[in-house]
């Protein structure tokens, strides 16, 4: 079996009022946040669902279940932990994660940075294994009408030996 294994995830979540908007482990000021059983990181969720998708480990849903009252309201950010400790006792390291977030508003572009930083802490790899990129979707469907965020994800794992 070749030593490099490739996973895409995607995710998107509803814009509603009372709830902060968390994308990529940052919090970002809006007067919307993101709806969902946790804190609904939907740029986190795409890349979790990368990671298990390259190793063939079903999905984010199947092993935090939205049933589970211990997911609600959970910080993203200790879920994609979890998953990569997954990642690593396979055997497995990361090689890059290439993702989009696509919103109408706010501007991602801004927070972009922040959110490789936190990203590069989480998943120990460097800021230039990672790449966030930051679209609209041209004023069309539910994101171009700023009703809901949508990220994806693509991500390169290998093994060494
Ligand atoms: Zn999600």
């Amino acid at each position: 079996m070749l030593p490099y294994r490739i996973g895409t995830g995607y995710d998107i979540h509803k814009l509603e009022e009372n709830r902060d908007l968390i994308i990529g482990g940052v919090k970002i000021p809006h007067e919307k946040g993101l709806l969902g059983h946790s804190d609904a990181d939907v740029l986190i969720h795409a890349i979790i669902d990368a990671l298990l998708g390259a190793l063939a480990l079903s999905d984010i849903g199947t092993i935090f279940p939205d049933t589970d009252a211990q997911f609600k309201d959970a910080d993203s950010t200790v879920l994609l932990r979890k998953v990569c400790e997954l990642v690593f006792s396979k055997g497995y390291k990361i090689g890059n994660i290439d993702s989009n977030i696509i919103a109408q508003a706010p501007k991602m572009m801004p927070h972009i940075p922040l959110m490789k930083e936190k990203l590069s802490e989480i998943i120990g790899i460097d800021i230039e294994q990672i790449s966030i990129k930051a679209k609209t979707n041209e004023k069309m469907d539910a994101v171009g009408e700023k009703k809901a965020i949508e990220a994806n994800a693509v991500v390169l794992v290998y093994r060494e030996n």
